[in-house]
């Protein structure tokens, strides 16, 4: 075939020349024969025999005939470009299998088709994308990965960083299927971001400290109940059972029935109700910020230390602990507002893909939406 032909144009791959194609028939269960469009290319000289992590060229030692690559439908059909590939002797990396212009090392694709493949994968649903790119959901996942691998890899993406959000995000059923972004029991991250960030400032987003704070009341309420139990009350075990959700939200947002729950609780468990009134002034103190804040936060950290309650003696000594981060965030901090953005922008990736098995594919494609490494589509 000549040079300039059609389909050199058509691959638009600087390096590839077409020797010639033709049309595969592969048998399907109850239909026709599937048309497959197979286009046999060759490296041009320039690129043939090269190492693919150096670049340099080196003797053939065998050769794998027929070797075939997924790239873009040609006209509905699915379309492979196929190439004898050998395998070299770099002098510095060994027997390798040599580079080839169209496709990332080792891969089963065609550039094209991954940059393609990986903007579907963030442009819409994953069960529509792996029906419409014909492939399976762990080929789209790993392409994902290996896409926003290659675009991360030149540039710094953390230039010109002032602010971090620090979050945690389940992504999953089961255990451990977190992504460490950790605010709870934070003194590790905060000892790197010290040591690596001398100057920044580290705040405690309120969510969190809220949820210590939720965290001992539960922990209260169950021993509580224990105890009643244990002492065959079990009319007034039960009422701290119900009264369960009544203490971990926000007062406001309680309906009828948790608000009479929550009477029931002050009426007759005052260590409980306690509890929850000083998580709730804890919430309060994020509310107003500043030195009002600050106010409110000091005072329930004393009343905590005083009411001889292990949980609540507990909370304050974390929230003593960490005060002077409490007091950054309380002094209008960087809000994490963004981070929560983020979180509920994940949210829609998780649901998109209706679930990650691995949190690789989730964190690859979280950059890949949001990190701005996603390419253009060759058809968009
Ligand atoms: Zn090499």
């Amino acid at each position: 075939m000549p040079a300039g032909s059609v389909w050199d144009e058509v691959l638009d791959t600087e390096h590839a020349v077409v020797v010639r194609t033709y049309i595969e028939r592969w048998p399907r269960k109850g239909r026709p024969p599937e048309k497959v469009l197979i286009i046999v290319v060759e490296p041009d000289e320039e690129t043939r025999c090269r190492c693919p992590r150096c670049g340099r060229r080196g003797p053939v030692a065998e050769v794998e005939p027929g070797r075939r690559w997924r790239t873009l439908d040609v006209h509905g059909k699915r379309c492979f470009l196929e190439c004898d590939l050998p395998r070299i002797g770099c002098p510095e990396h060994g027997k390798i299998t040599a580079a080839v212009p169209w496709a990332r090392h080792d891969d089963r694709f065609s550039m094209p088709f991954e940059e393609h493949a990986a903007w579907t994968a963030a442009h819409m649903a994953w069960t529509r994308a792996v029906a419409e790119l014909r492939i399976t959901w762990e080929a789209l996942a790993s392409i994902v990965r290996r896409v926003t691998d290659d675009a991360s890899a030149g540039t710094d993406r953390l230039e010109g960083l002032r602010e971090i959000g620090i979050d945690e995000k389940s992504w999953g059923k089961g255990e451990g299927k977190y992504l460490t972004v950790v605010t709870d029991h934070a003194a590790g991250i905060h000892d790197v971001v010290r040591a690596r960030a001398p100057q920044a400032l580290i705040c405690l987003d309120a969510f969190h400290v809220v949820k210590w704070a939720g965290g001992r009341l539960d922990e209260l309420r169950r021993r509580l109940a224990a105890e009643l139990r244990a002492a065959g009350c079990e009319d007034q075990a039960a009422t701290l059972g119900n009264g369960m959700w009544a203490l971990r939200k926000d007062y406001r947002k309680l309906s009828p029935g948790q608000r009479g729950a929550l009477a029931a609780i002050a009426a007759d468990n005052k260590p409980l109700y306690k509890a929850y009134l000083i998580k709730e002034q804890l919430r309060e103190a994020f509310k107003v910020k500043g030195e009002d804040g600050k106010k409110l936060l000091r005072g329930l950290i004393a009343w905590a230390q005083r009411s001889r309650i292990p949980e609540l003696v507990k909370l304050a000594k974390t929230l003593t602990r960490f005060r002077d981060l409490i007091y950054h965030t309380l002094d209008g901090g960087p809000s994490n507002g963004r981070a929560e953005a983020l979180n509920s922008q994940l949210n829609a990736l998780i649901t998109r893909a209706r679930g990650f098995r691995s949190a690789a594919a989730l964190i690859a494609m979280a950059h890949l939406v949001h990190g701005g490494l996603c390419p253009d589509s060759p058809y968009a």
